[in-house]
């Protein structure tokens, strides 16, 4: 039974899209069956893993209004070794024809069910925004990993994410739980990320993951090739880290 994470942050540009690409590709480098769910409209996290998201016969899109299943719809990232529910601009669509429909925050959970055997790991890549579609991914959902970058704005909005993860929580979802906060483009020389970090561990302890995500050009380099980082320049720094964090989530999902 696959256990669903959302890789989730309303902030934009902060690396979850990067984040979810590399985990997928990283965790089927440790043999791990993995679905990614892009539920943003930018479709960049089906770019990222190689699939044209402008020649899409069904996805996502689809899946939530009930016209296709997710096993009709996904497809293959061949250069990372999993699978993708794919998204494209269609997809904005959805937040306002969703509206009308019963069960619409549920509905991503509901198609995600009748897969879930197949996979080990169900990765979501959430949009920059605390929308109908986050709130779908957040309801199918057994944890949230937030990437955050240490700067000196990080902590400004986490409190909202916290606030909607809670409220989600209490009325939607009672298996939702952060799973993690995930340090991302990191610069080991800014006196500023290091104090940023340590705030961080102070106030969240465990719950900051211990795997650090270094700022690397292969990793940003990576998406106009259509292939993950990980799989692109697999010994770059950016590539090493995303392995580990896919080794610290595997360690990690044997204590849930
Ligand atoms: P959005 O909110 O628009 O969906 P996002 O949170 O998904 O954005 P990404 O698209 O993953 O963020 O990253 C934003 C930009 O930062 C991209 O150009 C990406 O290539 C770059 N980037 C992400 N992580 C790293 C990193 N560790 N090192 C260098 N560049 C990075
Ligand atoms: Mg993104």
């Amino acid at each position: 039974m696959a256990k669903i994470f959302c890789v989730a942050n309303q902030k934009g540009g902060v690396g979850k899209t990067t984040t979810t690409v590399n985990l997928s590709a990283g965790l089927a480098k440790l043999d791990q069956r993995v679905l990614l769910v892009d539920l943003d409209p930018q479709g960049n996290a089906t770019m990222g893993a190689g699939i044209n998201k402008a020649s899409l016969e069904s996805s996502i899109y689809q899946v939530l209004l009930g016209e296709a299943d997710v096993a009709g719809a996904r497809l293959r990232s061949e250069a990372g070794r999993f699978d993708v529910l794919p998204a494209n601009r269609e997809l904005a669509g959805a937040e306002v024809e969703m509206v009308s429909l019963e069960n619409r925050e549920r509905r991503l959970k509901d198609a995600l069910a009748l897969v879930a055997e197949d996979y080990d790991f169900i990765l979501v890549d959430c949009p920059p925004a605390l929308s109908l579609l986050t709130l779908n991914g957040l309801c199918a959902a057994h944890g949230v990993i937030i990437p955050m970058q240490c700067e000196y704005y990080a902590l400004e909005g986490l409190s909202d994410l916290v606030n909607t993860i809670k409220k989600v929580h209490a009325n939607l979802n009672t298996d939702l739980r952060i799973i993690g906060l995930l340090r991302v483009m990191f610069d080991t020389r800014m006196t500023l990320s290091q104090q940023v970090s340590s705030q961080l561990e102070q106030h969240f302890g465990d719950k900051v993951f211990k795997t650090i995500i270094p700022r690397n050009v292969r990793l940003a380099e990576a998406p106009s090739y259509g292939i993950p980082g990980v799989v692109f320049d697999p010994s770059s720094k950016g590539a090493q880290a995303y392995i580990a964090f896919g080794a610290e989530m595997v360690e990690r999902i044997k204590t849930m």
